[in-house]
């Protein structure tokens, strides 16, 4: 099922770690929405402008596939509002730059770790347009706000 043009649920729900533990990663209507309206509202505009495909990497976590690796009990990814994802040839300081460039309607971003980026939109309410980096110090994980 495609969500948008260039974006389906089956990526947009892809977790190797449902897989391996045989978790069901299924989204409801509602977080089925709110990928959809990320979709539209970010990742096609901002794959239209690199005219590259997104990869992504995550994007909806049930609230057991989440607690599994460790996310946020409060994350985005269980509402289907979140996705991480890497573009293929760019930077992530250049993907979030970009993002930022484009004015587009995000709640959150995070540049995590250099290695991939997390973007949010949120169904309800208004968006933050908070930056975020996230980086390794003294062995836990620490977040610089940017923006
Ligand atoms: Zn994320």
């Amino acid at each position: 099922m495609n969500l948008t043009e260039h974006f389906t649920l089956d990526e947009l729900t892809i977790s190797q770690e449902a897989a391996r533990f045989e978790l069901d990663n299924s989204p409801g209507e509602p977080q089925i929405d709110a990928l959809r309206t990320l979709c539209v509202k970010v990742l096609e505009p901002l794959r239209a402008h690199v005219k590259r495909p997104i990869i992504v990497s995550s994007g909806y976590r049930a609230k057991n596939v989440n607690a599994r690796i460790g996310g946020a009990p409060s994350s985005q990814h269980c509402k289907g509002e979140a996705v991480d994802f890497i573009i293929p040839g760019m930077s992530t300081a250049n993907v979030v730059a970009l993002i930022r460039a484009l004015d587009l309607p995000f709640d959150q971003v995070i540049d995590e770790f250099s290695r991939w980026v997390h973007v949010s939109h949120s169904e309800d309410g208004q968006q933050r347009g908070e930056v975020l980096l996230a980086l390794h110090r003294d062995g836990a994980v620490r977040y610089r706000k940017v923006v």
